[in-house]
């Protein structure tokens, strides 16, 4: 392996392989991206092209080595390029890349979700955790006979037609699609409410349930920043759909197996119906599920009539690269996961202190997040009104010194077990910088 030039020196300029791949990129792939996050559109600047990756760091194509807290969005919990789950990888692909029938390693996977979140009796594996939620609702739908989906502003389940609907604020608001393409009627029923107001839901309730197929909602939300739920909110969810005979579905595709063993469920036991799966269960592949109760579950065909179905859905790769990653989420993993994010958090919370820059640092469960706001952020009003601005030049300096960053405020950061004190080290030394940039920063011209 080439050893990366010191991180101390990046710059700009340093990262000049950039610049023209995405130029060439632009011209072929919309906005140069897959992902839209990727273009560094909250940030601004030039996306940094990576070329590799290994334990706890990114490798970009001038061969500068950063310390990685996005660890591609979750997945890579231990880390990039985990000799086991290479391992298994290369076992898998020696044996075959996809037959389109019905393997053992599938039953392995299941088995192992199974055991490790104890409500899950049934999981349908599939390829992507939009996949998942949108199969999640389908069968919530299919199994009450009921239409309308309930999901709170601020929570991402994927791009599912119907949940791409976040409209603001108000206690109950009839979700306006949030994007072209989605017609009114795919989001039409859906109701979208205030993320951490109970009462919001019991109005809906009192005053519809008896149309609510379910409730969808992040287990412990990340994809508006960390917001973690109010002590009982989850239960209380749970809780009114069992008294209106809706089904509580429990978005964990990006706390399951990384808020702890049995992910979110672990922490709060709160026992929903259905589960939705992603990131650290494909260990870096494309592989997500949905599980839950059997009745329910067995609702799918060929058992029932609701349909579901995918080429690749329990490739073999994928679901070895996946079992590989779960069966190496130890104990001691998840404590290193906690140690270090804890120590991140406080080390960002110092800097900015020093720095007199108002804010508050959040987790959901393992991943957390920094909001430039003066008080604690419940729901997606409270992250809109905090000052996302500070964000850009905080996350800039940070990439100049060699850290790489969620590009956009409203994202959560991820560790892996592969962080060690070495690039804590980075991560620390690089924040007094970050938080003059962030105390510097000014709001930009309306
Ligand atoms: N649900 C949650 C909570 C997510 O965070 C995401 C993706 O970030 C998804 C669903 C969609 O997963 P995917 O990007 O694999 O389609």
């Amino acid at each position: 392996m080439s050893s990366p030039t010191a991180s101390a020196t990046l710059d700009g300029a340093a990262r000049a392989a950039s610049a023209p791949l995405f130029a060439r990129a632009a011209a072929v792939i919309p906005g140069g991206v897959n992902s839209p996050v990727r273009a560094f559109g909250s940030v601004g600047g030039t996306p940094v092209f990576m070329a590799s990756a290994h334990g706890p760091y990114l490798v970009d194509t001038d061969d500068r080595e950063y310390v990685d807290l996005i660890c591609s969005w979750g997945p890579m919990i231990l880390g990039h390029r985990h000799p086991a789950v290479l391992e298994a990888v290369r076992t898998a692909l020696d044996a075959g890349t996809s037959f389109g029938t019905a393997t053992e390693g599938e039953i392995l996977l299941a088995e192992e979700i199974v055991a490790r979140v104890a409500p899950v009796e049934k999981v349908r594996l599939v390829t992507s955790g939009t996949e998942a939620t949108m199969s999640a609702i389908r069968l919530a739908r299919g199994f009450t006979g009921r239409s309308k989906v309930v999901k709170f502003a601020g929570c991402y389940h994927g791009h599912v037609d119907a949940l791409l609907a976040a409209a603001g604020s108000g206690l109950a608001t009839f979700a306006l699609p949030d994007t072209p393409g989605v017609t009114g009627a795919q989001a039409a029923d859906t109701v979208v409410l205030p993320y951490n107001d109970l009462d919001a839901v019991a109005r809906v309730f009192a005053e519809q349930g008896a149309e609510i197929a379910c409730v969808i909602t992040e287990a412990a939300p990340g994809n508006m920043g960390a917001v973690p739920p109010l002590p009982g909110f989850n239960a209380g969810l749970l809780e009114l759909c069992r008294r209106h005979g809706a089904l509580f579905v429990s978005d964990e595709v990006m706390t399951g197996f990384r808020a702890g063993r049995d992910g979110w469920y672990g922490r709060d036991r709160v026992a929903a119906d259905l589960f939705t799966f992603g990131k650290v269960m494909g260990g870096g592949f494309p592989a997500a599920a949905f599980g839950g109760r059997s009745d329910v579950m067995d609702r799918l065909a060929p058992v029932g009539p609701v349909y579901q179905a995918g080429t690749l859905a329990g490739n073999p790769v994928a679901t070895a690269a996946g079992l590989a990653t779960l069966r190496h989420c130890t104990d001691e993993v998840y404590e290193r996961l906690e140690a270090v994010s804890a120590t991140i958090g406080s080390a960002v919370s110092d800097a900015l202190s020093a720095e007199g820059v108002a804010h508050v640092l959040q987790y959901s469960g393992t991943m957390f997040s920094v909001f430039f706001s003066s008080r604690a952020v419940r729901d997606y009003d409270d992250v809109r009104a905090s000052e996302a601005f500070r964000y850009r030049a905080f996350f800039h300096a940070m990439l100049r010194q060699g850290v790489y960053l969620p590009p956009s405020p409203f994202e959560a950061w991820f560790v892996s077990a592969a962080h060690d004190d070495r690039a804590v080290d980075r991560i620390v030394a690089a924040l007094p910088q970050a938080a003059r940039a962030a105390a510097g920063a000014v709001p930009p011209a309306v």
